[in-house]
């Protein structure tokens, strides 16, 4: 029998890209948005495959910028810069709009405008869909800012993400919004059953992990045609869904949307719970290590991904700390994924599952995983690595 199968891909890592704002300390930034693909490819038999996606990857930059310290407008800099550390991003605009206006040939004001916009329509594209206006805070951002290739590329995506859901129909339920386009018979029909498994995954996994995404504003899932899926993921149309904080799915015509794609959601789901529990740096290998252990059922893929692991190569975890899929061939990304679940697992078995959702805890605090995980075992995270490679 010819089975579709779910599969996971990369983490939603976002790109964190820093401006040092003069003379402060340089805030981080939550802008660039990498998709979390995960693909559901067709394959012969049972056997789970990955892909390598190319849709572009988390930029992942740190730069800075010196404003002269004589400037007439450090102070107001410096005052824009505590706002925005604050999350007062309205308020951080508004300040660094006086400095630029006040030295609009200063480029750290123009980068840190940029910076400050950045944030502003990332927020409210989380809250308001589709946001026309955020892709025109970004727009300015990017005019004000060129050499920001991460922001160029988010731009293009939503732009895409704008002209294609424009027309979209929505329909929300609690904690989701689905918008699709009525093309594809029967979806219409559906809509309601794919909500109401959404919200039972949410049930189980707010328990799980003790937060709500989805409360202050719904969870966006937009199911799309393979080629618009394709042009604004960079993904291949055969792959799953991703997730950016949408949860991005393409439903070809002859694609059953039965429990195969609603364990894709579900592993979708579990990435936006993460993101809520553990913010935006958490992880590789912790991220795809739990969208694929907290599955439904994650024996079988355990037990494969254990015996592909055994013999091979081992990717030490300290190098799996971005996406996945920037990893550089297909090869090493199936097998950190396959590492990532059969960590996951083994730590949950040895150490209890209330360990792994401290380290995602422990990120959103700032806490690296090696600190939190030997405050609670006394085992340093490499020795835990050791214990399993030899366990094998
Ligand atoms: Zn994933």
């Amino acid at each position: 029998m010819k089975r579709a199968l779910a599969f996971a891909a990369a983490a939603a890592l976002a790109g964190v890209l820093v401006w040092k704002l003069w003379p402060q300390r340089a805030p981080q930034s939550p802008v660039p948005q990498a998709p979390t693909a995960d693909a559901e490819v067709p394959t012969r038999g049972a056997e789970r495959r990955e892909v390598v996606p190319s849709a572009p990857a988390a930029n992942v930059r740190r730069a800075t910028a010196q404003a002269p310290p004589s400037s007439p407008w450090a102070e107001l800099n410096n005052e824009a810069v505590a706002a925005l550390e604050r999350g007062e991003l309205e308020r951080a605009v508004e300040l660094f709009e006086q400095c630029h206006a006040g030295a609009s040939d200063e480029r750290v004001f123009a980068r840190n405008l940029a910076e400050a916009l950045a944030r502003l329509a990332v927020r409210d594209h989380e809250l308001e869909r589709p946001c026309k206006r955020c892709v025109e805070l970004l727009e300015r951002a990017v005019q004000l800012a060129p050499e920001r290739s991460d922001l160029a590329q988010l731009l293009e995506r939503w732009r895409k993400e704008l002209a294609t859901e424009s027309e979209f129909h929505r329909v929300q339920s609690t904690h989701f919004e689905l918008a699709y386009e009525v093309w594809r018979e029967g979806l219409v029909d559906q809509s309601a059953d794919l909500l109401a498994a959404l919200e039972l995954h949410y049930v189980e996994l707010a328990r799980i992990f003790d937060v709500r995404p989805g409360e202050r504003a719904r969870i966006p899932v937009s199911l799309y045609r393979p080629a618009e899926f394709a042009n604004i993921t960079g993904l291949a149309e055969w792959a799953g869904a991703s997730y950016d904080g949408v949860i991005r799915a393409p439903v070809a015509e002859e694609r059953a949307l039965g429990a195969t794609f609603d364990e894709l959601l579900r592993h979708e789901l579990i990435h936006a719970f993460v993101r809520e529990a553990g913010g935006r740096d958490v992880p590789g290998w912790l991220n795809e290590g739990l969208a694929q252990w907290l599955q439904r059922a994650p024996a079988e893929d355990l037990r494969r991904a254990r015996s592909a692991l055994r013999g091979q190569p081992w990717i030490e975890l300290s190098s799996l700390r971005g996406s996945l899929t920037s990893l550089p061939d297909t090869a090493t990304v199936t097998r950190a994924y396959a590492q990532s679940l059969a960590f996951c697992a083994y730590l949950d078995e040895q150490h209890g599952r209330g360990v792994l959702l401290a380290l995602v805890a422990g990120c959103k605090r700032g806490e690296s995983v090696d600190a939190t995980f030997q405050s609670w075992t006394r085992l340093r995270l490499a020795e835990a690595e050791a214990l399993f490679r030899a366990g094998l």
